[in-house]
């Protein structure tokens, strides 16, 4: 055992995190004192024991948030303090990286060095990108007559419920409250009950940091009571939601049953990774298409787990890909070596162990992998099946596993028509070495995110979000402040 892993191990086995809710710049118990189980999909232990938020615990963070949104102490503070207070927060995170990235591996089983150098650092990143954004964002003034002076006033909403997913739990936390607190909002966050401890200790820090009581509060909590509280209050004024397609009508619905709150949904994917027989560099392609579907374990939205590859190239990208898994690592995600961890939970497993059960009737031919994972173990290898039919579940259904799927393309059009054939819409990427064919190609592919020669290059900077199945909503760059505010017209006659 490495000296680092065993390190590791020794901070797992000692760590006590924080797992009441918490509200108003407290930690405090549920109102109904139940607890629910949070258990580590390295190796089945039980992590602690998380305070199970209901209607009576939303209630109590939907006042705090209400009164500190109303009090102005946030809203009207001087965008210059402001910013200081997430500047100091992103600081914050930064110097607790290593306690932030354990409780991120413990709870999710992600390798640790991505929990270190991608979730940390991308948390902190958002939370810097947006603080500085606060004192750089201006008003508008129309052109109206002479004699009158129309404004046009980004007004915060309100009260944003952010109800998040277990695969990313820290960065699209961030991805929401950074923007939502930018624009003078107060903020409920409900993170996934596989997920739930990186929160707490995100929204301590930021009191840490100066940000007043009752500005971010975190209800943990299953879905079904927290999460639907939440989704169903009548003052929440947006529901901030990234997660799977089912949970998001019920979000829809939800907000159609009660004060008709906004709804912005993330919701999944099937992305396309295509290679067409003009590709330059095979062996950049072969890495990037295995990183863009191994990545997490699979586990995220924009994986790219079709592969429509053009048949001259096929066999010379399956034998690199190979070659490029000999030295990927999968195993202990407390070890610095892992590149790749386990699924999140047995149920993921389970999931993805159907899936992978699926060839049997469905047809296609295992690549490599494809042995399914059994016991305790949440360990799936990386798998690629070749000859899947373009319209079977395979290959139209997300698994959210290390599953890649290949699926023939005789020319450039089909490509493209068998790319966009899915309910999803999130991302999708194209290897070429034409640059008019990579232009026209891009154009056409329907996803909120096109690659060319590449895959998964991401950050705050730019919009994410999909088209079609994979939800409206778009996270990241200048564009996410429109979600978090309304456009006021205020207009002053002269005479
Ligand atoms: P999920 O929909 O089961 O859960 C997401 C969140 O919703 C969790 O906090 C959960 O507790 C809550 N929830 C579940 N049922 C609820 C209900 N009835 N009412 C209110 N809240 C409820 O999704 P998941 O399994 O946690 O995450 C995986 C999914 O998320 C995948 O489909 C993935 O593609 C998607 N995802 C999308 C993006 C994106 O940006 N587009 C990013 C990450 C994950």
């Amino acid at each position: 055992m490495s000296l680092e892993l065993e390190m590791w191990e020794k901070r797992a086995a000692s760590a006590r995190p924080a797992s009441q809710l918490y509200i108003d710049g407290a930690f405090v118990d549920a109102a109904s004192g139940e607890t629910f189980e949070d258990i580590s999909p390295r190796d089945q232990h039980l992590i602690t024991n998380v305070a199970s938020g209901d209607t009576e615990d939303v209630n109590r963070a939907v006042t705090a948030a209400t009164e500190s949104f109303d009090s102005g102490v946030w809203r009207e503070m001087n965008p210059r303090d402001k910013k200081s207070v997430m500047l100091k927060w992103a600081e914050l995170v930064r110097a607790n990286q290593e306690e932030l990235a354990l409780l991120e591996t413990l709870d999710v089983g992600k390798p640790i060095s991505d929990s270190l150098n991608v979730d940390v650092m991308g948390a902190a990143r958002t939370i810097q990108w947006y603080g500085e954004a606060i004192d750089k964002t201006y008003d508008e003034i129309a052109p109206a007559p002479r004699d009158a002076l129309a404004m046009i006033t980004r007004e915060p909403l309100g009260v944003i419920g952010a109800v998040v997913p277990w695969n990313y739990p820290m960065i699209i936390s961030a991805w929401k409250i950074a923007p939502a607190l930018a624009m003078g909002n107060s903020v409920i966050l409900k993170p996934a009950e596989q997920s739930p401890l990186s929160a707490l200790l995100l929204a301590r820090l930021a009191t840490e940091a100066g940000l007043p009581d009752g500005v971010l509060n975190v209800v943990t909590g299953l879905g079904l009571k927290a999460g639907q509280a939440l989704a169903r209050h009548n003052d929440v004024a947006k529901l901030a939601f990234t997660g799977s397609g089912p949970t998001g009508r019920k979000m829809l619905q939800y907000a159609a049953e009660s004060n008709m709150k906004q709804v912005a949904l993330e919701l999944g994917g099937k992305s396309a990774q295509v290679v067409l027989d003009d590709v330059v560099d095979l062996d950049a392609a072969a890495s990037a298409i295995a990183w863009g579907i191994y990545y997490n374990a699979g586990q995220t939205c924009n994986a790219g787990s079709r592969l429509i590859v053009q048949g001259g190239v096929k066999e010379e990208l399956f034998s690199r890909i190979t070659k490029f898994l000999e030295t990927f690592k999968v195993g202990d995600p407390l070890d610095p070596e892992t590149l790749m961890g386990p699924l999140v939970s047995i149920q993921q497993r389970d999931r993805v162990n159907s899936y992978l059960a699926l060839v049997n009737q469905e047809g296609g031919r295992f690549v490599f992998g494809g042995s399914q994972a059994t016991a305790a173990d949440c360990v799936i290898r990386p798998t690629l099946i070749d000859e899947v039919k373009h319209e079977s579940r395979l290959a139209q259904e997300e698994i959210f596993g290390p599953v890649l799927v290949a699926i023939d393309a005789k020319d450039e059009a089909e490509a493209i028509a068998r790319a966009n054939d899915t309910e999803y819409g999130l991302a999708a990427s194209v290897w070429t070495g034409n640059v008019a064919r990579a232009h026209r190609v891009a154009r056409q592919l329907r996803a909120g995110t096109v690659w060319v020669n590449t895959f998964d290059m991401s950050d705050v900077i730019t919009p994410f979000g999909g088209f079609k199945g994979s939800g409206a909503g778009r996270d990241r760059s200048l564009h996410a402040l429109d979600n978090y505010s309304a456009l006021k017209t205020t207009w002053i006659d002269f005479n």
